[in-house]
């Protein structure tokens, strides 16, 4: 019989946008907390099923102005990118079944952020430069 060699056989997911165990935005590899990307019991539970989690610098991910739990274009940068991932292995149709939303209909545009609330969305530029995708709206 196999074995699970994680988590004493609890089943975890794995996550389908990141490979190794460093900070999405600064590549850090210590302070790390894993931020699942859809939030709300349900949709969480379901980032957990199809690993659209990642793993976040501690103030990357909450406590601070520019964590996605408090920034909201960031949130929104990081749901773009869950989606486009998604899709990539079980297409868009499915998607919208599972999250009942088409964030990459939703334009954003974190570049063009007044200078008083750059701390804003900085997370989203970020991903933006790495993630050129998220950028454009279907
Ligand atoms: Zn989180």
């Amino acid at each position: 019989m196999l074995k699970s060699k994680e988590n004493g056989g609890e089943k975890m997911a794995k996550s389908i946008i990141q490979t190794n165990k460093e900070c999405l935005i600064s590549t850090a590899t210590c302070n790390l907390q894993q931020h699942h990307i859809f939030n709300g019991v349900a949709y969480r539970k379901k980032s957990e099923k199809y690993g659209l989690k990642v793993w976040l610098l501690d103030g990357w991910h909450q406590n601070t102005k520019y964590s996605v739990h408090k920034d909201k274009v960031f949130r929104l940068a990081l749901k773009k990118l869950g989606q486009i991932f998604f899709e990539e292995h079980y297409g868009h149709d499915k998607f919208i079944k599972e999250f009942n939303k088409d964030y990459l209909a939703i334009p954003f545009n974190p570049i063009n952020c007044p200078v008083d609330r750059l701390e804003q969305s900085l997370g989203a530029r970020f991903l933006l430069l790495k993630y050129p995708k998220i950028g454009e709206i279907k």
